[in-house]
């Protein structure tokens, strides 16, 4: 995994709301959080929630009717989605890239005419881990999670994933 994409961090929590609010279908609701979260990030991982949004406002598009609204702002998150890892701060981009990109062919499929055809059983689920952030328990450094596997980079303190339930206890 590429260092310049820092998909080892968090989301912003305004993020996780747009990413709930998405998977609820309030894609008008997802826009605004995510546009906060974009709005408030500095760092690289803005152009991913700029990218989700622009699909979160393709499909407000579509239930709206608006095939050509739908297929621009479509065309302009493919820029923002593209270059990312399969998986980048829990969230399963390519799953939703290709999400995207089946309920695009769809609605391709139906045409503008038939644009009220469209079945919004294609608007897949975003699929994500939610992150949280780790707290050393010895050194209080903050720790690294990857793969499950969460360690200090101070201490060497580390655990695994399955062991959570004793630390929510
Ligand atoms: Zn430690």
């Amino acid at each position: 995994m590429k260092a310049e994409f820092d998909c080892d961090g968090i989301l912003h929590p305004k993020a996780i709301e747009g990413l709930k609010l998405f998977n609820e279908g309030k894609f008008f609701e997802a826009h605004e959080e995510l546009e906060t979260a974009w709005r408030d990030e500095t760092g690289e991982i803005r152009n991913l929630y700029q990218g989700i949004l622009q699909v979160a406002v393709t499909y407000l598009h579509i239930t709206r009717g608006n095939y050509e609204g739908a297929v621009k702002v479509y065309g302009r998150s493919l820029k923002w989605l593209k270059d990312w890892p399969d998986v980048c701060r829990g969230i399963f981009v390519k799953k939703f890239r290709d999400d995207a990109e089946a309920a695009m062919k769809e609605l391709g499929t139906l045409g503008k005419e038939n644009i009220g055809k469209f079945n919004k059983s294609h608007f897949k689920q975003i699929v994500w881990n939610e992150k949280r952030k780790w707290i050393c328990d010895r050194c209080g450094s903050e720790m690294y999670e990857k793969n499950c596997k969460v360690s200090c980079p101070n201490c060497g303190n580390r655990f695994d994933c399955s062991d959570l339930n004793i630390y929510f206890d």
